[in-house]
């Protein structure tokens, strides 16, 4: 077993966002990917951090499916070099994502970020996967949301093991360590 048979699922900003650093980390983790030999998995898009990172991932040599609803072909101007399944909604791109990955890493984005990697958290927290979910950002930028996680743990909402489920990281590097464990460090 390698890396090479091993994909990570991507969740991150259709928007370039107004952080250059955001856009570097993009490249930056497409480009690890890409050197690891993990498979990339991601939206579809060519816009974006999802576009970047695709892009890095793919010109350095590496494996690259996208998942995009053939509604949002247009408006996300659908990445063609790559690998694509077109499917008909949201529901069946975060299903067949899933189904494609060994793992979930989570870049800076927005709402639809958000609500994609909520989805695999409270899939995980329901032991419906074991799939580890690993955030990565160099600036805070997830900080709010792992304070919501501490302030629902402390309410007694969400139960501390929880915290297991989900790793927190700065760069490409720690996530496909965190995200693949011995495999990564072979
Ligand atoms: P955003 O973080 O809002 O830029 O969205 C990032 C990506 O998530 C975009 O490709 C959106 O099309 C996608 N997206 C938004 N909502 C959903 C959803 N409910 N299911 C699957 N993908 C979604």
């Amino acid at each position: 077993m390698s890396l090479r048979s091993r994909s990570i699922c991507l969740f991150c900003g259709s928007a370039e966002g107004r952080d250059p650093r955001h856009m570097r980390l993009a490249e930056a983790f497409g480009a690890h990917v890409a050197r690891t030999g993990v498979r990339l998995v991601y939206g579809g898009g060519g816009v974006g951090l999802m576009g970047a990172a695709a892009r890095a991932a793919y010109e350095n040599g590496g494996r690259v499916l996208g998942v995009i609803p053939k509604f949002l072909a247009a408006p996300e101007i659908m990445y063609e070099d790559i690998d694509q399944i077109v499917v008909a909604t949201l529901h069946d791109r975060k299903r067949v994502m899933a189904d494609q990955s060994d793992a979930f890493a989570v870049l800076p984005g927005g709402i639809g970020t958000l609500e994609e990697a909520i989805e695999v958290l409270s899939w995980a927290r329901l032991g419906l996967h074991a799939k580890p979910v690993v955030f990565v950002d160099d600036n805070g930028y997830w900080n709010g949301f792992f304070d919501m996680i501490q302030q629902q743990i402390k309410a007694g909402f969400t139960p501390p093991e929880f915290q297991n489920m989900v790793s927190r990281v700065r760069t490409p590097e720690d996530a496909i360590e965190r995200a693949f464990g011995v495999l990564a460090a072979a």
